[in-house]
């Protein structure tokens, strides 16, 4: 049973400057469909080899997901890991058949800087025909397992092109230990490969606050920092509700009761467990307090390409500012 508390304040939502000419600026609701074990701050204690044989959580809470959703009025982006779609084809199915939008998060959770260009193309191409043989329709936009895309892996912009793939949402405009290209653009914009493709970019949100920037993108920070803090930094991002911006979360973030690793190190269980009990009823405050839909949609309202004709960069220019 949830042991959820809802023991934080309710006040009313106070992100009124987020407003573009009287519209509310359309963000982007995103989630990774993968389940507990596959994330990378457990992977030193659960090997892959293992995935089969642990209880799986990730169906009935991808449902609570839908479900709240629902509630909301609110059409999502699902980055489906092909290890999940392959194992449950009817939560594929559920989720295109809500409205929702499906997308590709890879294969084996792998990072793809750890990967080699041959092995990352095999199995990009075996997890977008998979969902699209689920879904019966196109699948166009891919996000890497842990946003796995820096300067180092850049070459794999121009596979997922190849493989006919016309967004990505994998660069956080961040300096971490494990991912982000820092100084990259905190809205959409357009990547022009090494080989001459168009990608259209949606990065992970990034608050300015004196210079610094502040991962505001959701996951762990969305649990770790109290609301209305989040709900600053991510207004913060969007200036205003100048541009849109990118919210994520994955199903096992609001699932306090799935099995605990203690043998995990101290800064993984901070990263994996804190606030899980509390993750739900903040992701309804959020949807209160900003407008959400698809990546899609929210990229289509913003349209950067016409209105801003400088947001395009190549692939030479990032490796620079890496
Ligand atoms: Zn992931």
């Amino acid at each position: 049973m949830s042991n959820r508390q809802n023991s934080e304040s309710s006040a009313p939502a106070a992100a009124s400057g987020d407003t573009k000419n009287g519209t509310r600026t359309l963000h982007a609701m995103s989630i990774d469909v993968e389940d507990y074990f596959h994330v990378a701050a457990l992977a030193k204690v659960i090997r892959p080899d293992q995935w089969g044989s642990l209880p799986s959580r990730v169906e009935q809470n991808t449902e609570r997901l839908l479900a709240l959703f629902e509630r909301n009025d609110v059409k999502a982006t699902f980055f489906v890991l092909g290890w999940v779609a392959e194992k449950y084809p009817q939560l594929v199915r559920k989720i295109a058949a809500g409205g929702h939008e499906v997308a590709s998060h890879g294969y084996s959770h792998q990072l793809i800087y750890s990967q080699t260009p041959d092995v990352f193309r095999e199995e990009t191409v075996r997890s977008k025909a998979l969902l699209e043989d689920i879904i019966g329709a196109e699948v166009s936009g891919y996000r890497a397992a842990s946003y796995s895309i820096t300067h180092k892996s850049l070459w794999a912009l121009d596979i997922l092109a190849e493989c006919g793939f016309t967004w990505d949402s994998s660069i956080f405009p961040v300096r971490h230990d494990n991912y982000g290209i820092p100084g990259s653009p905190r809205a959409p914009y357009t990547i022009e490969t090494e080989k001459g493709h168009l990608l259209r970019e949606f990065p992970l949100t990034t608050a300015k606050i004196g210079g610094l920037s502040i991962p505001a993108a959701g996951g762990g920070y969305f649990r770790q920092f109290p609301y209305p803090v989040f709900r600053y930094l991510f207004n913060n991002a969007s200036g205003g509700g100048s541009r849109p911006q990118m919210f994520y979360l994955h199903p096992w973030e609001i699932d306090p009761d799935q099995p605990r690793y203690n043998n995990a190190s101290w800064f993984s269980r901070f990263r994996h467990y804190t606030n899980l009990d509390k993750c739900e009823h903040r992701l309804e405050r959020l949807m209160q307090d900003f407008r959400f839909g698809t990546v899609s949609q929210s990229y289509d309202a913003y349209k950067p390409e016409s209105s801003q004709p400088s947001t395009r960069l190549t692939t030479q220019q990032m490796v620079g500012l890496a």
